[in-house]
């Protein structure tokens, strides 16, 4: 069975250190300043802004919604072993994103053990795991039999199910990637796209924790959680929309009692 595997191919570590905080920063620091672009680089690249002042700026700007200020980085990931359930719910995100996926028409798979994805659902009962596998091998033998045939492999594909594997490339802007992760790593997100993002967020947070400390479900950013799947609040991230209006209600009317110590 096919592994998901996730890999930042850019930036690198000292690329990250070197470029992006300081690129964020010279894009928040030009709405403010006198100064032009490049003066401001010069600045930055002759250490004369310490790193801690370019976050303390570029949290405040991010806080208040200037969010075009966190386009001009990016990171390009290298996605493999994930099934076309996952990339058909990745690539409906269009903006400050591109993908480029392997294609089914052009390639014609000789391998095709490892080209599926077994949920753990699946996995974990025999008898729906036996009823899986049956599924699995007959339409990986019906689709090479096709082939043989003569069959174009872009239509001897209409035979794989949703769990065979795919391939992309992703490169997405800073600005994109926190909007895609406030969604795919909230914990009712489908299982796939989520275990896919909680990887992404490990590799942006291996060049920069600054960046990557960004990548969180919606609700921490907003403080409440509006699924409507969390109505009971069993996830216990952020309290449901209707109990934090409710707090808030009793905070107006000053029946909050405040813990004292
Ligand atoms: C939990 C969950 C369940 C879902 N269920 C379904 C489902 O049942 N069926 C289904 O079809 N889809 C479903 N989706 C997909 C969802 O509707 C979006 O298509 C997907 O999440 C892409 O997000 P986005 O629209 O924010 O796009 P992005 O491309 O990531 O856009 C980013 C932001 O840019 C803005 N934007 C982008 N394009 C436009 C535009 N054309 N006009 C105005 N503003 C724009 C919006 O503010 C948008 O949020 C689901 C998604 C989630 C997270």
């Amino acid at each position: 069975m096919s592994e998901m595997q996730v890999k930042l191919l850019f930036p690198t570590k000292e690329i990250a250190e070197q470029y992006y905080r300081q690129l964020v920063y010279l894009a928040c620091r030009t709405c403010y300043s006198e100064m032009k672009p490049e003066e401001i680089w010069g600045r930055i690249q002759n250490g004369k802004v310490r790193d801690e002042k370019m976050e303390e700026l570029i949290a405040k700007v991010v806080a208040s919604g200037h969010h075009s200020t966190i386009e001009h980085i990016w990171f390009a990931f290298s996605i493999s072993g994930v099934s076309r359930t996952l990339s058909h719910q990745l690539v409906r995100h269009r903006i400050g994103i591109a993908f480029d996926q392997q294609s089914q028409r052009y390639v014609q798979f000789k391998n095709t053990d490892d080209l599926f994805v077994e949920p753990e659902s699946i996995a974990q009962n025999p008898e729906a795991h036996a009823l899986f596998e049956e599924l699995r091998a007959k339409s990986a033998e019906a689709y090479q039999k096709l082939v043989q045939l003569g069959i174009p492999a872009e239509d001897a594909r209409f035979l794989f199910p949703q769990a065979v594997t795919t391939n992309l490339v992703m490169t997405v802007n800073l600005r994109e990637l926190i909007h895609i992760c406030g969604l795919r790593l909230c914990t009712l997100a489908q299982w796939e796209i989520r275990r896919l993002f909680k990887k992404v967020r490990k590799e942006v947070m291996a060049v920069s924790p600054f960046f990557g400390r960004m990548l969180v479900p919606h609700c921490v950013h907003e403080g409440f959680c509006n699924e409507l799947n969390n109505q009971d609040g069993h996830c216990r991230i952020r309290p449901p929309l209707t109990k934090a209006i409710e707090v808030y209600e009793k905070w107006r009317r000053g029946e909050l009692v405040e813990k004292s110590g």
